[in-house]
């Protein structure tokens, strides 16, 4: 028992300095991640310094055979802010749509596209500051041991390569599994969810644009993220920097914005490797549920299980869904977007598939119908 007053101090100090002690590693770290930019895939971990293999496989998603299992070698440095690419599958993979050329290697630096293989399955980077002892834990996992500070750098990427190697070896043809790696992030980003559960439901676009775990493209004016609920194949949302909440704050000085969003939606439909074989509309909704302008870029699939209810449907089959060409030429012709007062009933009209018009009862039936319209 602590009885006497310097007991209580000294328990009190030692306590202090032990906690002073572990305080520096929860210092941040940055870390590097390679994202899809047209799949919902996970995205992969870069440790510092350290190789990584990626091609096809359950990591990337990637059954294409022209890419090797073996096609790209990576290596991220998170001080200098860039990942050493080396392609080693004999198929092009490339940077930005320049081809590296078998075991060439080249800098990629965030903003930049990789281009997995024949500019196709495109990736960014992004370096992220994480919480050192969050980070440091992960990479462990990830490496399966730690690094000693003093073994040199290139001794640790063969032990790393050679490890990954043996992996691939048992692992009946299907790839590396980076599983566990991307599994073990969860407790480290628990802030931006926790911010979103803060946040009242239509302001959760307004988070989401901001995450840049979840920014599959941005400039100066514009950021691209996937739908959370996508009601296709592909279903992304472009929104602008500039705070615009909806459709109807649109004004004439929104026009080279509008027409930038619109560039912007179809630049990332030429990303995606499905552009030849489905069609994409690019419109806003009549009336968002969902606070700050965006616009929706959707294939027409409508391949997807969160396409649930009759409103799913007509919300993006009728003329509740304004292309964005439409809108753009209401805002040069009237100086803004009205929309009908009875838009709203739209949302009530029964089903009918939007390639050849047949009505359909319910929502299981017409996404059954829908698969005679999927390209073959
Ligand atoms: P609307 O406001 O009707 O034009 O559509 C809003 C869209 O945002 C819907 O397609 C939702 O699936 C999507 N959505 C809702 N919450 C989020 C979120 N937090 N991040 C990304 N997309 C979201
Ligand atoms: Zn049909």
């Amino acid at each position: 028992m602590l009885s006497r007053p310097e007991e209580l101090y000294n328990f009190i100090f030692h306590k202090f300095f032990k906690y002073l002690f572990f305080l520096p590693l929860w210092s941040t770290m940055r870390v590097c991640w390679l994202v899809s930019r047209d799949r919902s895939c996970r995205r992969i971990k870069l440790p510092h310094l350290e190789m990584v293999m990626i091609g096809r496989g359950p990591e990337t998603e990637i059954t294409d055979q022209k890419c090797s299992r073996r096609q790209v070698q990576l290596k991220a440095d998170c001080n200098k802010g860039y990942v050493k690419v080396k392609q080693i599958g004999v198929n092009p993979t490339s940077v930005d749509l320049v081809d590296i050329g078998k075991d060439q290697e080249i800098k990629l630096k965030p903003g930049q596209v990789l281009y997995v293989v024949n500019k196709l399955y495109p990736y960014t980077v992004q370096f992220l500051e994480e919480m050192g002892s969050c980070a440091g834990k992960e990479a462990a996992e990830t490496r399966g041991e730690k690094r000693p500070q003093n073994q040199p750098e290139n001794s640790s990427v063969e032990s790393i390569s050679g490890k990954r190697a043996k992996t691939e070896q048992q692992d009946d043809g299907s790839g590396y599994k980076l599983s566990d790696v991307n599994n073990s992030v969860s407790s480290c980003e628990t802030s931006s969810s926790e911010k979103e559960r803060l946040t009242h439901w239509n302001q959760g676009l307004k988070v989401s644009m901001k995450n840049p775990d979840l920014q599959i493209y941005k400039d100066e004016r514009a950021v691209v993220i996937k739908d959370k609920f996508p009601k296709a194949r592909y279903h992304w949302l472009v929104l602008p920097w500039e705070s615009i909440p909806t459709l109807s704050a649109v004004t004439p000085k929104h026009l080279e914005l509008l027409e930038h969003m619109q560039a912007v939606g179809e630049k990332i439909i030429q990303q995606c490797s499905e552009r030849d074989r489905l069609r994409f509309r690019l419109g806003y909704h009549a009336i968002p549920s969902m606070s700050h302008l965006h616009l929706h870029v959707i294939s027409q699939d409508f391949d997807s299980e969160c396409l649930k209810t009759k409103k799913h449907w007509n919300s993006f089959t009728t003329k509740y869904f304004i292309d964005s060409k439409d809108v753009i030429k209401m805002v040069k012709k009237k100086g803004g977007v009205t929309v009908d007062r009875n838009v709203a009933q739209l949302l009530k009209l029964p089903l009918k598939c939007h390639v050849c018009n047949q009505q359909q009862p319910t929502i299981p039936q017409l996404k059954e119908h829908l698969k005679e319209h999927w390209p073959k």
